[in-house]
């Protein structure tokens, strides 16, 4: 986009840089005091190519044995009182979803663990481009506290530049706060949603209703991310063309659907693919929708893909899910939710738990991996509920390659809470979710009960939760995929 416009800029992934460098910067090996760190810091170059390469994803096992060394590494090259982790950072003393907090983060910076990297890369880029302004996307809570420390680094040092905040995690801030701007004097903007146009006006050109141009990643270090292969990533939409489910994060916050021309992204992945040879294309939507499934299914993009859809009727029909894998799809990501239809019901899924079993057992016969999402402790479910949501997991266990529990959080903006006694923030003022009183006592420790004692232990499904990755979890899963014998993908 800012190139179309013909706008200098720099792209840089400030999260791969800094998590590279700080391995670089780890100890000696002969200097760590136990056997683990020992072990972890002698092999880190070894387990970061071994990461890149498909062969490690045959061995579930080793695979988690380099995960964790990795992650030790890390851990045992943070300064004192912070922690770092492949997909976690903490920081004794601050919390990310206080904003008081990022203030002190943005305050001292020095306190950081990846001070030393971004005091010379942003220090560097700074003084010879001078910049006018500087754009941060934060879209994880992991990576609030860092991105405070950036912002208060570039603040002190230039402090004539604008700086512009958006990303995933700033949308869902902006929605809970009404617009409002808790870090006014440090930020200059915070832009919710879609930021691109947002971004041109900013900087003082009008772009109101231009098409999205194809996105442009050329100048990221493509080989040096923790993956075999470069992994293209791909939005055909933002928001969700559904979005109606009762626990929706992107229904509280309003967010509205916004899909790419069908067109357009056919000719977005043809170009990318082109451009930058992916071992995998990742689809990024909230949920795919139907129209892009029927356009990938007739007109292949050339490269393993996968993606979240929606149970639906169009993935009902077995010869629908045998084009899609011939298509290149290596994995699809369902929110099944639950097995209990009067929930389904309740929880406007618009799905049945009879179509959720014919789309499973479509997609083991086409030969495409499920990653099913299930959903537990939502104000409308009792412990029955859950139960049946037990007893369709067991049933179906042959068609389910990987699960993910999740435990409800009622999101801060949901609307319909009547009858709902909610009782203020968790933690603090960013706090997407607020706590509430289950209407039926089955609250979160019950229900994590239930998950570790009966859920998790039962015979069919333990051996399904074992296959996660680690850490990377669905994001890992789909090169485990490609790597069994006898995938045509792989
Ligand atoms: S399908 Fe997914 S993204 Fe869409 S409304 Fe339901 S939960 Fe939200």
């Amino acid at each position: 986009m800012l190139s179309c416009h013909g706008i200098r800029h720099n792209l840089i992934d400030a999260n791969l840089e800094g998590m590279l460098h700080l391995f670089s910067q780890a100890q000696p090996f002969d200097r760590a005091v136990d056997a683990w760190t020992r072990r972890a810091c002698k092999n880190r170059d070894k387990n970061l190519s071994a990461l890149q390469h498909p062969d490690l994803y045959h061995h579930l096992d080793r695979y988690s044995r380099t995960i964790r060394d990795i992650g030790r590494v890390l851990e045992k090259a943070s300064l004192p009182g912070t922690k770092v982790g492949l997909a976690d950072y903490a920081q004794k003393g601050l919390s990310p979803v206080r904003s008081s907090d990022l203030l002190a983060a943005a305050e001292i910076p020095e306190r950081n663990a990846f001070y030393p990297y971004f005091r010379d890369r942003l220090g560097r880029m700074l003084e010879r481009d001078l910049p006018s302004a500087v754009g941060i996307s934060l879209n994880y809570l992991s990576q609030a506290l860092t991105a405070f420390a950036m912002i208060g680094f570039v603040r002190r040092e230039h402090p004539g530049i604008r700086i512009i905040l958006g990303g995933g995690l700033v949308t869902s801030w902006q929605k809970g706060l009404g617009g409002k701007n808790p870090f006014a004097g440090l930020v200059d903007h915070m832009v919710a949603g879609q930021g691109e146009n947002k971004l041109l006006s900013l900087l003082g050109i009008s772009a109101d209703g231009d098409a999205l141009p194809t996105p442009d990643y050329r100048s990221l270090p493509r080989d040096q991310y923790l993956s075999p292969g470069s992994i293209l990533p791909y939005s055909a939409s933002t928001g969700c063309y559904w979005n109606k489910c009762a626990f929706c994060p992107e229904k509280a916050e309003g967010n509205p659907f916004i899909p790419v021309p069908q067109r357009q992204v056919m000719a977005d992945l043809a170009l990318l693919t082109e451009e930058a040879h992916p071992k995998l294309i990742h689809l990024l939507d909230n949920a795919v929708s139907p129209a892009v499934l029927t356009a990938l299914a007739k007109d292949s993009p050339g490269i393993p893909w996968y993606g979240f859809v929606r149970i639906g009727p169009h993935l009902a029909e077995t010869d629908f899910c045998l084009a899609l894998k011939k298509s290149g799809c290596v994995m699809l990501k369902l929110g099944i939710e639950s097995g209990d239809q009067h929930l389904l019901d309740r929880l406007e899924k618009g799905a049945s738990v009879d179509m959720a079993a014919a789309v499973l057992g479509n997609l083991r016969k086409a030969g495409i991996a499920t990653y099913v999402y299930l959903l537990f402790g939502t104000p409308e479910e009792t412990e029955g509920a859950a139960r049946k949501t037990l007893d369709f997991t067991v049933q179906h266990s042959d068609t389910i390659d990987f699960l993910n529990l999740a435990i409800f959080n009622m999101p801060v903006c949901r609307q319909n809470t009547s009858g709902i006694k909610t009782r203020g923030f968790y933690e603090g003022d960013l706090s997407l979710y607020t706590d509430f009183e289950h209407p039926h006592g089955w609250d979160r420790k019950r229900v994590r009960l239930f998950l570790e004692r009966v859920f998790k232990r039962h015979p069919a499904i333990s051996p399904i939760l074992k296959n996660e990755p680690v850490t990377f979890t669905s994001n890992h899963a789909p090169f485990f995929v490609m790597g069994r014998a006898g995938d045509r993908t792989s």
